[in-house]
């Protein structure tokens, strides 16, 4: 009898998942469901000014920290993509400080200086930064030892970047796992630093960061195309256990249908996760606040723009906007005559209100800080403009998440073949959820033959 597996989530973990379980067992039947109109969850490539833009996700590490290619660039190859993988441009990004823009410092880990200031010397603690597995925010580790200035100016922006977050509440662990597995021996952060970054298997000068030539939605339909079954437009409501195994209930209350599965990957956010295993006994689902951004896209004639491929703005600043990128200043590839596009991102976790504006008001307001910010007097009128918003988009890591990350996947290991995979659980980055969905895949397939 075939085997079926059904993955929750058509977003990039799902299928990862889904294309780790086909490529290891093509006999599989293997069903990928998501609520919504489209895959990809935050991967979604759209049009702006008749060109690509990305309305979520823009690019991915190419290289994984143990050495190698991350597990984005090896989906990528995977499924015929290698060819289209382009990498940014040498353009550097900055900072808005002071009413100028200045270049980030270098000689940093996410803004992290190497060296301690000479205000500052390192005081060895007399035992290392953090007890086996022990977690703190970014912020408690760095500030006593590298001053607010070095927090606020350059470790939030930077995470804030990635996060839409906070250095005074993300877990170092699941930020910066080098730097938090180095601090458990290291008694000062310059040692634990120097330790984080001789860990990284990283080929030097090799480029940090690619993307897909078509856009990212060119991912997510080339994975998608190796899939048997792939259903947009499907709301899982329900799991239950049924008989060695699981049973879905999908669509609208009214007209509900069940799917049975002899495995299932869960991978969507914390909250509708959550509500889904509500109904498996015995399991303690991850409770997790996530940020809101908005993303204002802008497509100028030609103009005149900082040659740089962005800049971050720290919140200590005073603007809504909290990063800028100058997309054909960053990628050649989008590079068109007569078009000049920029994208900012708007929303910082628990700044909320700055969303509730309407799309027109936001446009208004990143045109007149983002012309600030330039020292220019205002930007040319736009050919064309989209806001992309994206509701609970980012998950917030608290110290710890790595230990009730744990308690979930041991209360899901009593039960027929169940996996959570995804941002919620193993980090933000695309590489990091394409790995999730593959390890969910495999924890699964081990479950279903063992
Ligand atoms: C604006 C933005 C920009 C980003 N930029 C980058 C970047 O440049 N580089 C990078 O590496 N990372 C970036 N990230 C982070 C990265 O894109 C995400 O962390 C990652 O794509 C999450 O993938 P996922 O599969 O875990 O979840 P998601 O993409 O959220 O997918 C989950 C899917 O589950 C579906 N779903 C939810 N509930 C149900 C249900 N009950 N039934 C059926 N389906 C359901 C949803 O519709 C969704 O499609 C960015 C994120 C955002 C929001």
């Amino acid at each position: 009898m075939t085997l079926r597996v059904v993955v929750v989530g058509g977003g990039i973990a799902g299928l990862a998942a889904a294309h780790r379980l086909r490529t290891l067992r093509p006999e599989l039947d293997v069903v990928v469901l998501d609520q919504r109109d489209r895959l990809g969850g935050k991967l979604s490539t759209g049009t702006l000014a008749d060109g690509l833009v990305e309305r979520g996700a823009e690019s991915f590490l190419v290289g994984d920290p143990a050495g190698g290619p991350s597990a984005a660039l090896r989906l990528a190859e995977e499924v015929g993509l290698a060819a289209a993988v382009v990498h940014p441009t040498p353009a550097r990004a900055a900072v808005a400080l002071d009413g100028g823009l200045r270049d980030l410092p270098s000689g940093t880990l996410m803004g992290i200086p190497f060296k301690a200031p000479d205000s500052a010397p390192d005081v060895p603690s007399g035992s290392p930064l953090l007890p086996p597995g022990g977690d703190v925010t970014v912020g408690a580790l760095v500030r006593p030892r590298r001053g607010d200035a070095v927090v606020d100016h350059f470790v939030d922006p930077l995470l804030g970047g990635v996060y839409a977050g906070r250095a005074d509440r993300l877990s170092l662990r699941m930020a910066l796992p080098a730097l938090a597995a180095a601090a458990e021996r290291a008694h000062t952060l310059t040692d634990a630093l120097a330790e984080a970054v001789a860990a990284s298997r990283r080929t030097p000068g090799a480029p940090m960061f690619g993307t897909i030539e078509g856009g990212m939605s060119r991912l997510v339909d080339a994975v998608a195309a190796t899939l048997p079954d792939v259903r947009s437009g499907v709301t899982v409501r329900a799991v239950h256990r049924h008989g060695g195994g699981w049973r879905l209930t999908l669509g609208s209350t009214r007209d509900a249908e069940t799917l049975d599965a002899d495995g299932l990957v869960l991978a969507v956010p914390a909250a509708p996760a959550a509500r889904l295993l509500a109904g498996v006994e015995g399991v303690e689902p991850v409770q997790l606040e996530y940020a809101s951004v908005a993303l204002v896209a802008l497509a100028l004639p030609a103009t005149k723009l900082p040659d740089l491929s962005g800049f971050l703005v720290p919140a200590t600043e005073g603007f809504a906007v909290k990063a800028v990128t100058f997309f054909d200043r960053k990628w050649a590839h989008l590079r068109r005559p007569g078009v000049t596009v920029l994208r900012a991102s708007v929303g910082r976790f628990g700044d909320e209100e700055q969303l509730q504006r309407t799309d027109g008001a936001l446009v208004e307001l990143v045109r007149r800080e983002v012309a600030r910010i330039i020292g220019v007097d205002a930007l040319p009128d736009e050919l064309d403009r989209g806001v992309f918003r994206w509701g609970g988009a980012l998950p917030q890591y608290q110290p710890h998440h790595r230990d009730r990350v744990s308690t979930l996947r041991e209360g899901l290991d009593a039960h027929p073949a169940i996996a959570v995979a995804g941002a919620a659980y193993d980090g933000v980055g695309i590489p990091a959820c394409v790995t999730s969905g593959r390890t969910a895949a495999e924890a699964v397939l081990a479950k279903l033959e063992g």
